[in-house]
């Protein structure tokens, strides 16, 4: 019994290894958030080192995203990204979760894939070059709430200052591809111009 343990013990462990290579040979560009946006930080929420390295490319815009599937009021933010990151490595074969950042119901952000490496996208425009943020839930059906919008703009304006990203270059997935991303409730305040005025209001004159 005790050696049959210790076999399937070794098994996974080498299964494991297999399946998902561990680059120790990257570079994480990490950011300084001010303080009034809530960040939860890749370490406190169990990210996983990259599974793969690309070529790393320099920010100049930044393209907003939903998931694209309803977001029920009870699902823990922190499981969701975990399991976003467990699908987008071992389905998809990404390096990480194709996004840099992931916002909650609450307006909370959750550091994702670290900018400094391109996203990753199932449509066919380029991400290199792109600051990908992506609102949990899907805004063809649900709608944006205030907490949401206020860290969408926060982040933005934080962004646009770090990587000098011009204002007509904030724009929405389906600027760039035939998607219906980020969905027509949170496109249209990117459509009507409501995020690139507010992000404009903010930024020091
Ligand atoms: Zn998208």
């Amino acid at each position: 019994m005790k050696s049959g343990m210790r076999y399937i013990f070794i098994s996974v462990l080498i299964f494991s290894a297999c399946s998902i290579p561990i680059h120790k040979e990257f570079e994480v560009l990490e950011l300084n958030f001010p303080d009034h946006l809530q960040v939860v930080r890749r370490a406190d929420w169990g990210w996983k080192p990259l599974a793969g390295i690309l070529p790393q490319h320099e920010i100049n815009k930044i393209t907003i995203h939903h998931g694209g599937v309803d977001y029920p009021p009870d699902k823990d933010p922190v499981e969701h990204v975990r399991k976003l990151q467990d699908w987008s490595r071992k389905e998809k074969k990404w390096i990480d979760i194709p996004y840099h950042f992931m916002i909650d119901p609450d307006g909370v952000i959750y550091e994702a894939r670290p900018i400094n490496y391109p996203g990753a996208t199932n449509t066919d425009y380029d991400p290199a070059g792109h600051a990908l943020i992506c609102l949990m839930g899907n805004f063809e059906n649900a709608t944006v709430n205030q907490s949401q919008m206020k860290t969408i703009i926060e982040l933005t304006v934080y962004l646009v200052e770090r990587f000098n990203v011009p204002l007509y270059d904030i724009k929405g997935h389906k600027d760039y591809t035939e998607t219906l991303c980020p969905g027509k409730n949170l496109y249209q305040y990117l459509e009507n111009g409501t995020i690139q005025a507010r992000v404009q209001e903010r930024l020091p004159k």
